[in-house]
């Protein structure tokens, strides 16, 4: 077994990781971690001495240590093959062979701070920590061994980097890509930009709920696709049958590629685009959908704007609700970890209450199969997404004083 630094919970502080948990928070951790080099692998024990765990450290970060295994063992590039080659077994096997998807999620995968996304034969992937970053190199010959993608890109530049003082980059690392990638799912020809686009290039997380959504959309004449990026929702949509849809997004570079996709799939006379900033946009807006899609990003960036969070997607709700029409459907998001599911679903019955229009729930759901929630760790859980039918009309509301 290799010698690794040795670093001990203080006195009480082992309670979450004995409970499945895999963060080791700074304040946790006996004096010494302090001058781990980040990133290093350690053998982490419990104050008593016994053995905790194997983790990657970073004495920078509040999340100080990450643990990779529970039993005393090597974790080498062997190790780091072998944990991808069973996430990617799993997407087979649940999703189908080789499909496009996420192939690695992170802690839920038992590999923290890893993200791997498939589109077709390009890999993108983001290390979000220390310990991952020294990792890359493992990583890198572990997916060109086992996917042999046409391009393997780095999608180093998230925020989450800053907490572990890493640099932000985002370059092609093995092969050649020099534009956006076409892949195909359930049928409609997507596209992911891995180079230049948002996060790995493309949203998988939200595949199911386009699937539900797209069930009822055979039969509408028009729907509005807010927050549409390359279009997920609204394509589902329009493959169902839905007459027109208008997708609408601040980033030019999202609308050229929704654009691309529509043309594509041969949908381009059903399709209208807008770029405008939605918020200003829903305040003058007048027009009504009969389905109205809403997946902003995360408004919630920190713990202490958790609770702003919460207003602002009651108030996007609010106006989004206004511009559904008499028993459309309202199918809202939202990908903001920091907001619980319950505080996300009151704030949308809050709307419903604020817009006077009474709403009635079909539908929940959350992050496709291809994200699972590790259940003794909350943090791996963060999209949520519920289908509403909006009633029509507001109704009076009495004077209570
Ligand atoms: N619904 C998409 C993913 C949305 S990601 C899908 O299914 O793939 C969030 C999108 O919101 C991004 O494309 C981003 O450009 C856009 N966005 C962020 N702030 C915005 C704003 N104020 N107005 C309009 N679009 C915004």
């Amino acid at each position: 077994m290799a010698k690794l630094p040795e670093i001990r919970l203080r006195r009480g502080a082992g309670q979450r990781l004995s409970a499945g948990h895999l963060w080791v928070f700074s304040n946790e951790l006996s004096d010494g971690f302090q001058s781990c080099e980040p990133g290093a692998l350690v053998r982490l024990r419990y104050s008593d001495g016994t053995f905790a765990a194997i983790c990657t450290v970073n004495p920078h970060s509040l999340i100080a240590a990450r643990v990779f295994s529970r039993v005393d063992c090597d974790i080498d590039e062997g190790w780091i093959h072998d944990h991808l080659r069973a996430a990617v077994q799993l997407r087979d096997s649940l999703l189908g062979s080789g499909g496009s998807c996420r192939l690695v999620y992170s802690e839920a995968d038992g590999m923290p701070g890893l993200i791997v996304d498939r589109f077709g034969d390009v890999v993108a992937f983001s290390a979000l920590t220390a310990g991952m970053e020294r990792m890359t190199p493992w990583i890198i010959d572990a997916i060109q061994r086992d996917l042999s993608p046409r391009a393997i890109v780095a999608c180093n530049d998230s925020r989450a980097r800053d907490l572990e003082q890493l640099p932000r980059v985002r370059h092609v690392i093995r092969g050649m890509l020099d534009e956006p990638v076409w892949f195909e799912q359930d049928g409609i020809h997507l596209l992911a930009d891995p180079l230049h686009g948002q996060k790995t290039g493309f949203f998988h997380d939200q595949r199911s709920n386009r699937q539900h959504l797209a069930t009822w959309c055979h039969d509408v004449d028009t729907v509005l696709d807010l927050f549409c990026y390359t279009g997920g929702f609204g394509l589902y949509a329009l493959r169902a049958g839905a007459r027109l849809c208008t997708f609408v997004d601040s980033s030019e570079h999202a609308l050229e590629l929704c654009r691309q996709v529509v043309e594509r799939n041969g949908w381009s006379d059903r399709a209208a685009f807008l770029r405008a900033d939605i918020f200003e946009w829903l305040k003058e807006s007048r027009e009504r959908f009969d389905v109205v899609a809403v997946d902003p990003p995360a408004l919630a960036k920190s713990r202490a704007t958790a609770g702003a969070a919460v207003r602002a997607y009651r108030d996007l709700n609010v106006r989004a609700m206004a511009r559904v029409k008499p028993n459309g459907l309202l199918a809202t998001s939202s990908c903001s970890g920091l907001v619980t599911a319950v505080n996300w679903r009151g704030a949308v019955e809050d709307a419903a209450y604020k817009a006077r229009r009474p709403l009635r729930f079909i539908a929940f759901g959350g992050q496709a199969p291809d994200h699972p929630i590790l259940a003794t760790m909350p943090e791996t859980e963060y999209l949520k997404f519920a289908v509403g039918i909006v009633g029509e009309p507001p109704y009076p509301r009495g004077n209570h004083e």
